[in-house]
C-alpha cells in the first residue's frame, strides 16, 4: 500500500510545482525559507502564505507542532499539489520544583488585568502580516554573552506546569548593547511591561518578529526602521527578572520559532 502511494504521488509531481524549494530547520522551533513560481498560492495547514513579488516566503514550526504537515500548492494554471512537510520533534529540558510559596508561581490578583492588556497588545503585534522582507537578510547575534536559558524549557512549580520558555537568554552586564538581529519596523517599544519589563518588538515582515525583553533603555519607538546590527536597546533585568539578561524571542505569527536556529 505504502509504495503504491509513494508511486501515485510520484506521477502527479507536476513541473511547474517541482520550482517550489524550500530550505532551514525542519524540527520543532525551525524556521523554513521558500521560493516558488510568483502566482502560485501556498497553504500551509490552512494558512495561506505570503509570496514576495519574487516568489520568497517563509513559515515557521511551533515548539510542540505535530509531526507532518501540509503544504498546498495551488497553480495558476488550476494545478495543484500537496506536499508533506516532515518536522523533527525534539525533546526539552524540564525542571520540576516543589514547596514554593503559592504566592511565588500566580501573579497577584491586582496585576491579573494589566497582564490581560498587555498580553493582548503583543499577541496582535504577532499577528501583522507585512509585506517587508527584512528576513531575507538572516540574522544576526542581538547581543553577547553567556547563554543563561535556552527554548523550549519547561518548569512544573508544585506540580503546575508553566509556561515554556520561548526565548534565548543572554546574560550580560546591565548597559550592555542590543542590536537589530535584522532590519524591520518597531512593532512595539514600551519601558515597562509586568512579565517582561523593557520590551521592544520588531517586525521583520512575513509575520517574523524579534522581541526583546527586560531592556533597561530604549532607544527606538514604534514606526523607527532599524537596520541589522543598529543598537535599538540596552540590556537590563526589568520586569519579573532575577538579573540582567536579555531574552530574545522570534515569533512566526504565534508560532514560537527557537532564536539560536537562525543564528551561527
Ligand atoms: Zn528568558
Amino acid at each position: 500500500m505504502q509504495i503504491f502511494v509513494i508511486f501515485i504521488s510520484l506521477l502527479f509531481i507536476s513541473p511547474l510545482a517541482a520550482e517550489t524549494t524550500l530550505k532551514g530547520n525542519f524540527t520543532q522551533g525551525g524556521l523554513v525559507y521558500g521560493k516558488t513560481k510568483p502566482g502560485n498560492i501556498l497553504k500551509l495547514e490552512k494558512r495561506k502564505l505570503r509570496i514576495s513579488s519574487s516568489g520568497s516566503f517563509v513559515f515557521g514550526f511551533s515548539r510542540d507542532t505535530k509531526k507532518r504537515l501540509q503544504l498546498m500548492i495551488d497553480m495558476p494554471n488550476g494545478s495543484s499539489e500537496t506536499r508533506t512537510i516532515k518536522v523533527q520533534p525534539r525533546k526539552y529540558r524540564v525542571q520540576r520544583i516543589n514547596g514554593l510559596p503559592n504566592n511565588m508561581i500566580s501573579p497577584p490578583k491586582k496585576v491579573l488585568e494589566r497582564i490581560i492588556i498587555e498580553n493582548k497588545k503583543i499577541n496582535k503585534v504577532r499577528m501583522r502580516d507585512s509585506n517587508f522582507s527584512f528576513w531575507k537578510s538572516g540574522f544576526v547575534w542581538p547581543a553577547k554573552g553567556r547563554i543563561s536559558g535556552v527554548y523550549g524549557s519547561q518548569r512544573i512549580l508544585n506540580g503546575r506546569p508553566k509556561q515554556p520558555h520561548y526565548g534565548i537568554d543572554i546574560a550580560a552586564p546591565r548597559g550592555s548593547l542590543v542590536v537589530a538581529p535584522t532590519g524591520g519596523v518597531v512593532a512595539l517599544a514600551e519601558p515597562d511591561l509586568y512579565y517582561s519589563g523593557g520590551t521592544i518588538i520588531i517586525d521583520h515582515g512575513h509575520g517574523l518578529t524579534s522581541a526583546f525583553l527586560h531592556l533597561d533603555k530604549l532607544f527606538v519607538v514604534v514606526g523607527d526602521v532599524v537596520s541589522q546590527s543598529q543598537p535599538i536597546g540596552t540590556i537590563g533585568s526589568t520586569g519579573r527578572s532575577t538579573g540582567p539578561h536579555l531574552d530574545w524571542r522570534i515569533n512566526w505569527f504565534e508560532k514560537r520559532i527557537d532564536p539560536s536556529l537562525l543564528v551561527e
